[in-house]
């Protein structure tokens, strides 16, 4: 699968411009990390992907064909968890994936809606009420309903909030198994959450694209940019984005990225988070 994004922008109808001239190819297999801050426009790009909206100008092709004229066939090869997901809390785990099925049209839904049970781990809650489920659990069931029916695509709009940090990982795990075959967006504004299992990187800000790689080549690009000073000698920390701050028996260790970093900073390798940072903050001052 091959998604082929062209000069798209959005504007929502009270004038809002969500996404400015995005051009963007992803293809199967990889399992791709969204990132920005909240406001970027990751939640309206994925809406894009999924026809939930249209674009106002510009085009979004899959395999070649105008996602317009091919929606019907996408939708089958579709899974989508929104942000805003609801379940019906008064169903079970197995009673809503049955409906869930059955709304997607699948020929064989009972042993599809098996095998996503187990594929999220929630075999022994199968016939518990999604009502008496923790927020990890009601997340995997969101998760299962996206995985029926095997689609190709899978959009998941950060699916980890919310949820503790054992709870993440499994996640995490269960993305990347799901991506050795598949083409997977994952939206977030969570380092973490990308860090250890996308093979790939896009950065929004402000709907416009501002980095798009590998999570070793958004590292390097902050090389040089990261270091970590003692705040008792920076009176002259003008212009230096703080990223973090301990307090140490010496005074508060800052931790910084900067165009050029002053002589009384210790130059550091950076981290995703870093470099993530970084690249916000240079868009900040242009
Ligand atoms: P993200 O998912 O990165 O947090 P969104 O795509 O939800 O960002 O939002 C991008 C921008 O579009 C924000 O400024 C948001 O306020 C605006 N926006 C989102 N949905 C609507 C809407 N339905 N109508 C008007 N503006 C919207």
């Amino acid at each position: 699968m091959e998604i082929n994004i062209k000069n798209v922008s959005m504007t929502y109808p009270n004038g809002k411009q969500a996404l400015k001239d995005l051009t963007l190819d992803l293809s199967a297999p990889s399992l791709i990390g969204l990132l920005g801050p909240n406001g970027a426009g990751k939640s309206t790009l994925m809406k894009l992907f999924v026809s939930a909206l249209l674009p106002t100008s510009g085009t979004i092709c899959v395999d070649g064909r105008p996602l317009d004229k091919s929606e019907r066939a996408l939708k089958s090869q579709l899974g989508y968890l929104p942000q805003d997901f609801g379940l019906f809390d008064e169903l079970t785990v197995t009673q809503f994936l049955d409906y869930m099925a059955v709304l997607k049209g699948l020929r064989y839904p009972k042993t599809a809606v098996r095998e996503v049970i187990k594929a999220v781990n929630l075999t022994e809650k199968r016939k518990s009420r999604i009502r008496a489920l923790s927020g990890g659990q009601r997340q995997r069931v969101g998760i299962a309903q996206a995985l029926l029916g095997d689609p190709q695509l899978l959009i998941f709009d950060e699916p980890t909030v919310g949820l503790d940090p054992e709870e993440r990982i499994h996640f995490r795990n269960l993305f990347s198994q799901t991506a050795q075959k598949r083409l997977v967006l994952l939206s977030t504004h969570i380092i973490e959450d990308v860090q250890s299992v996308c093979d790939r990187l896009i950065v929004i800000d402000r709907g416009m694209i501002l980095f798009t790689g590998t999570p070793a080549q958004l590292i390097r690009s902050a090389s040089g940019h990261v270091g970590v000073f003692l705040e008792h000698n920076a009176a002259q920390e003008h212009g230096l984005h703080i990223t973090a701050r301990v307090n140490t028996g010496n005074g508060v260790r800052c931790r910084v990225v900067a165009d050029k970093l002053p002589d009384y900073v210790t130059p550091e390798e950076p981290t995703l988070e870093d470099a993530y940072l970084y690249l916000l903050s240079k868009e900040v001052r242009q």
